[in-house]
């Protein structure tokens, strides 16, 4: 079965330029802004620009170009936020996919969070 991809998604407008992003980092195929909801001092998202639905399909179907670019892109983005093991305290990474990975967006983004303790991963819910 091969993916979905909606591009009326909100990052997919955020993408085209329709709403407004606070743009915390641009490369040449990807994209990293502040979340509007932040859970944490540092919140960012990071998305490829190509029409990916989830970490999996991008695996499976993105150029080593756009894989590279955003696999550079997330660190330096922890870079820029002063959260590195070299530099800050640490992060964490979450990219929720599907109905089990409770994803609101269907265009792959991976959140970085940061600046303050994030507690346990997973509670019960
Ligand atoms: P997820 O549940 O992993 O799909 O997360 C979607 C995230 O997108 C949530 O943390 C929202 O707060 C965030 N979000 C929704 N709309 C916007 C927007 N226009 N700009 C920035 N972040 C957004």
């Amino acid at each position: 079965m091969s993916y979905t991809y909606d591009d009326k998604n909100i990052f997919a407008k955020i993408l085209r330029g329709e709403i407004p992003n606070t743009t915390v980092l641009e490369t040449q195929h990807s994209l990293a802004f502040r979340d509007l909801y932040p859970q944490a001092p540092t919140h960012v998202l990071v998305i490829p620009k190509g029409a990916y639905v989830s970490y999996d399909h991008f695996a499976a179907e993105a150029s080593e170009d756009e894989i590279v670019d955003f696999t550079r892109a997330i660190g330096e983005v922890c870079r820029l936020e002063g959260v590195t093991l070299t530099a800050g305290n640490g992060f964490r990474m979450i990219s929720n996919a599907g109905e089990d990975g409770v994803q609101e967006v269907p265009h792959l983004h991976v959140h970085i969070l940061g600046g303050r303790p994030l507690g346990l991963m997973l509670t019960q819910a």
